[in-house]
């Protein structure tokens, strides 16, 4: 017998994520889990595995951008590993100089890590409404950081 296909529906984190941290600021301090945990599977040599298995803001893309996206192919040159490797950077620079501005404050670093995920999540379903809805992932500096991390782990171990 074919088996059903499990109804994805961790985009609902991501959506709550917004929802609360509107509601009350201090919520978007949970921005952490969201860029710690595919570092932390990354530390563990698994790669991509919060991707595969865990992220809501992918799961957001396939789940709800793909009804409303329009296809089209995202230009090559943003599938290079240059693009990646700039936006990775622009996202280290930007976040390090949020966080500096913070001055240690709990409640500043919780409106930083908000606007932050607001900015890429934003930037991700504009990408995906242009172009195939999981473009973001193509891009994603989390994922491309996995990778690299993942790589770095694994030469580390083989040396
Ligand atoms: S590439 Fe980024 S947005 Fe896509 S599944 Fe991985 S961490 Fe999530």
């Amino acid at each position: 017998m074919k088996k059903e296909k499990k109804q994805d529906l961790k985009w609902i984190v991501i959506v709550s994520f917004f929802a609360l941290s509107i509601y009350n600021i201090w919520f978007g301090l949970f921005g952490m889990l969201c860029m710690g945990a595919p570092i932390y599977h990354a530390l563990r040599g698994r790669g991509r595995h919060h991707c595969k298995h865990h992220c809501p803001r992918g799961s957001f893309m396939s789940n709800v951008v793909r009804k409303i996206s329009l296809g089209y192919r995202m230009p090559k040159f943003m599938a290079t590993k240059t693009f990646r490797h700039v936006l990775l950077s622009l996202m280290v620079v930007m976040l390090t100089l949020g966080m500096i501005h913070t001055g240690g404050d709990p409640k500043k670093i919780a409106f930083t890590l908000f606007r932050f995920m607001g900015v890429s999540f934003i930037f991700g379903i504009m990408l995906g409404v242009i172009f195939k809805s999981k473009s973001w992932c193509a891009v994603c500096p989390m994922g491309h950081a996995s990778v690299l991390i993942t790589d770095l782990v694994k030469s580390k171990k083989s040396a």
